[in-house]
């Protein structure tokens, strides 16, 4: 038990001295996770030799850049030892973990454990809110580039349709999503998340919670932040009010 929640760590002996370092990091995420109301349950942590084991112990292939992966309680983990040959830094462990961490919260404070898995969450939001709340914003293209991108690939849509660009252009689908989960968060506040989630766990599907407590579509959502980059409205600093600049332009 630590200030983030209640946890228990399974590891191989080879990672026995990664194991205080992983313990901090987890730690040290109470604060991030208590802005979306903290975790509910107990949650494992699994700590992997070797990326390969990692993967598959998730059940995903090809997917070099894949360090931690997070279910409703549970989060695998690569063991720092092997994220480098000179050694993890504390920071990016703290920043991973309270990444995956942010997953659990979220699917704990939407859903049940016998449910999370088969309600549906956008892939821009779970990614979003984990990467915002890990303030992960500085590893990946920034708004002005994700601008370009949609100049240049309008008929790719990173926020909407992302599993074309995951594996092989993953920064750009987290820069979406990144940015996405900002732009709701400044419109609509963090207790507008909270009542999202909580309206999920309600028994809503993701775009019913949202329209409810949004006042706007998940889809009219969704087009007014691709307007914001495309119109490079970050600039300006200037932000549309909520439900506005969603007629067609
Ligand atoms: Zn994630």
């Amino acid at each position: 038990v630590n200030a983030s929640g209640t946890f228990a760590l399974e590891y191989a002996g080879v990672d026995a001295g990664a194991l205080e370092a992983v313990r901090r990091a987890m730690d040290a995420a109470a604060p991030g996770l208590a802005r979306w109301g903290g975790l509910a349950e107990p949650v494992t942590v699994r700590v992997y030799p070797s990326h390969d084991a990692l993967e598959r112990a998730v059940g995903r292939e090809g997917y070099g850049w894949l360090k931690a992966w997070a279910r409703y309680d549970e989060v695998f983990l690569q063991s720092p030892r092997t994220w480098s040959l000179l050694g993890v830094r504390q920071r990016d462990l703290e920043e991973l973990l309270l990444h995956e961490l942010t997953h659990c919260v979220m699917y704990q404070r939407a859903a049940e454990r016998g449910d999370w898995s088969r309600r549906r969450i956008p892939a821009w939001f779970r990614e979003g809110m984990a990467s915002e709340t890990a303030r992960q914003g500085y590893r990946w293209p920034s708004l002005e580039d994700l601008a370009r991108f949609y100049e240049a690939q309008p008929g790719q849509d990173p926020l909407g349709a992302p599993a074309a660009l995951y594996q092989g252009d993953s920064d750009i689908v987290y820069a979406a999503a990144h940015h996405a989960f900002g732009f709701l968060v400044r419109r609509y506040g963090e207790e507008g998340v909270r009542s999202l989630l909580a309206g999920m766990r309600e028994g809503r599907t993701f775009p019913q919670a949202f329209e409810r407590v949004l006042g706007l579509s998940q889809e009219a959502f969704e087009r007014d932040f691709r307007r914001y980059v495309t119109l490079r409205g970050f600039r300006t600093g200037r932000l549309q009010p909520p439900g506005g600049g969603s007629a067609p332009p």
